[in-house]
């Protein structure tokens, strides 16, 4: 990336300045951050990103490929928000520094072919338009399907793929068929005395590569009694763009998602996905400048929920009694939904609640496992490693279930299974495993 002035002043107008002076530098944040761990490198560091942001901003430091660099290296995990005692909301300024440099580079013509056509696929094009999502899940289903994987795999045409293509595509999920997903009603009434009224979030990708996971959600909120409505009309969060830098495509999703909610008479907008939720719940920053969205947003956000959380409140357990066959089981944190949604609790009482199972906590079960959207894709030497890391802390648990509460954390434990793990081991989503422990009484 070329310096030039313009992208200096791009940032200065966008970065809350306040927010960057709140970093007083005490290096609390640093044990906390798995790009320093990894690499002991201050400017991999939060603090070290916020000296490098305010130093664009200043004059101080040419925003050149080293500055996009350290900024595309960060996870956006998080944990370094909830362990800064000044409080320093660092995905703001993350999210909004990208967000300047994308603008910048597509303005000046620095962004190259492949990156343009990439993103206009991805952003305007999948994300952006929930049947292009249907129709291309369709077509990975095809190729599930018709024969086509098993001939790719016997002819070795993925060898022509980055290797992290490859893997990834070893552990994809099966895809239901697109008239099983589309057979699901719109409203679902609570099994036995109603205890809350709510909206499901279903998301872009749960919904069509994780449908399963949808329905067993819906299945639980409603032996927790909760009357559940889900809106034909809602969208992909929009957390993809906003990480990547494309900050209007998100705003398009927040404003419809408000849009296809705020008339519905709810209690919670449920989510089981940690990424979406946290993103849901931020677009009331996303969307702060527009007096027209504002109010809206934070009454939107008001109600955001994650699907754990909601069945301890409702008191699902004193509804079901939980029982699997004797097995260890240890959870892996969803990032955004430890440390944005602050929902670290809520899984671990229902995990430790069924019969038969014992919950081991994992060291470090708080760190990032790599995933971290399309990161483990985009950096995946970095990806890898962590990865590498977190199922050392995994295989010393001695556990055969890791359960997860987001789809690129599960598919990450996958992979790590695959690479490091055992084969008595499996990686399973928190509501798929409390959906096969159910027995309602
Ligand atoms: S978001 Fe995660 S990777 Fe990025 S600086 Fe914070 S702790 Fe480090
Ligand atoms: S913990 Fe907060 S104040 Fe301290 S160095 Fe990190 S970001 Fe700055």
């Amino acid at each position: 990336m070329k310096h030039t002035p313009e992208l200096a002043s791009r940032m200065a107008k966008t970065l809350d300045y306040e927010e960057m002076l709140g970093c007083m530098r005490c290096g609390f944040c640093l044990p906390t951050c798995p790009t320093y761990i990894r690499s002991k490198d201050e400017s991999a560091s939060p603090r070290g990103r916020i000296a490098i942001m305010k130093g664009v901003v200043d004059g101080l430091i040419e925003p050149d490929d080293g500055v996009e660099k350290t900024l595309n290296e960060c996870l956006g995990c998080l944990a370094c928000e909830p362990a800064c005692p000044a409080g320093v909301r660092y995905s703001v300024l993350l999210e909004d520094a990208r967000a300047a440099i994308t603008a910048h580079k597509r303005a000046t013509g620095q962004m190259d072919v492949r990156e343009r056509v990439i993103r206009k696929v991805v952003f305007d094009g999948l994300f952006l338009n929930k049947s292009k999502m249907q129709t291309a899940t369709s077509f990975l289903r095809f190729y599930q399907q018709s024969g086509a994987q098993t001939l790719t795999r016997k002819l070795r045409i993925l060898d022509w793929f980055p290797d992290q293509l490859q893997k990834m595509e070893a552990i994809l999920p099966a895809v239901p068929a697109r008239t099983e997903r589309v057979r699901r009603p719109d409203r679902v009434r609570a099994t036995g005395t109603t205890t809350a009224r709510v909206a499901f979030f279903s998301g872009c990708l749960m919904d069509t590569m994780f449908y399963e996971t949808n329905a067993n959600t819906i299945k639980l909120l409603q032996a927790a009694g909760c009357d559940i409505v889900i809106p034909e009309s809602q969208q992909c969060c929009g957390a993809l763009h906003g990480h990547a830098g494309e900050q209007p495509g998100a705003v398009v999703l927040a404003k419809r998602n408000i849009e296809a909610f705020e008339s519905l008479d709810v209690d919670f907008v449920i989510t089981n996905a940690g990424g979406c939720g946290a993103f849901l719940l931020g677009y009331d920053h996303l969307l702060h400048d527009d007096p027209a969205w504002k109010d809206r947003a934070e009454r939107f956000t008001a109600k955001i929920k994650d699907f754990a959380q909601v069945l301890i409140e409702v008191g699902f357990l004193d509804r079901v009694t939980l029982t699997l066959p004797d097995q260890l089981i240890t959870y892996q944190d969803s990032c955004h939904l430890r440390n944005v949604q602050k929902g670290a609790l809520a899984p671990r009482v229902l995990l430790q609640a069924i019969r038969g199972t014992t919950f081991v906590e994992q060291q470090h079960a708080d760190h990032c496992c790599g995933s971290a959207g399309v990161y483990n894709l985009l950096q995946p030497r970095i990806a890898n490693d962590i990865l590498e890391m977190k199922m050392g802390h995994v295989r010393d648990t001695a556990a055969q279930t890791i359960v997860t509460s987001n789809p690129g954390c599960h598919l990450q434990m996958q992979l790590g299974i695959q690479e490091h793990g055992t084969p008595s081991m499996r990686a399973v989503h928190l509501a798929d495993l409390l959906a096969e422990a159910m027995d309602p009484r």
